[in-house]
């Protein structure tokens, strides 16, 4: 059985696409964190229960550390149990897909639609009880915008 968010070096289809916001390495480098960076920029995957967000149970939204945009809300998630923040479902619109075949299988890679910042990967085994989904995002991919 293979849990993982592990995404070795994405291909660059996507940054022949035009998205909203777009900004050059350099540019995103100076404004990224190193791991940000290496997340968003380079599709790199952070280390299992390394971020702070894995174990958030407030009440809030998953925002684009890149750029803001909302990517997932906090009653869509939940514990996978994988070390990486989990989800049943994205704000439909602000998450974009790409095929990744890089280990062998085929996934669904997710990346922020108005920056295109890689996010993690999406799997078939979520909560059977909603969407069957698991969203398994970086949580360095993500700011977390408690609600109000
Ligand atoms: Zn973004």
């Amino acid at each position: 059985m293979f849990f993982g968010c592990n995404g070795s070096a994405q291909k660059n289809s996507e940054e022949k696409k035009e998205f909203q916001i777009t900004k050059t390495d350099a540019e995103w480098k100076a404004e990224l964190t190193p791991e940000q960076y290496y997340v968003l920029r380079q599709a790199g995957t952070e280390r299992p229960f390394s971020s702070p967000l894995n174990n958030n149970l407030e009440e809030g939204t998953y925002v684009c550390a890149a750029c803001g945009t909302p990517l997932f809300l906090s009653e869509h998630k939940f514990d996978s149990g994988t070390g990486w923040p989990s989800f049943d479902r994205e704000i439909k619109g602000n998450v974009a897909f790409g095929t990744d075949y890089k280990i062998g299988y085929e996934r669904d890679e997710e990346h922020c639609a108005v920056c295109g910042g890689h996010l993690g990967h999406v799997f078939d085994d979520g909560p059977r009880n909603t969407t069957g989904k698991r969203h398994c995002i970086n949580g360095a991919a993500l700011k977390f915008v408690p609600s109000e």
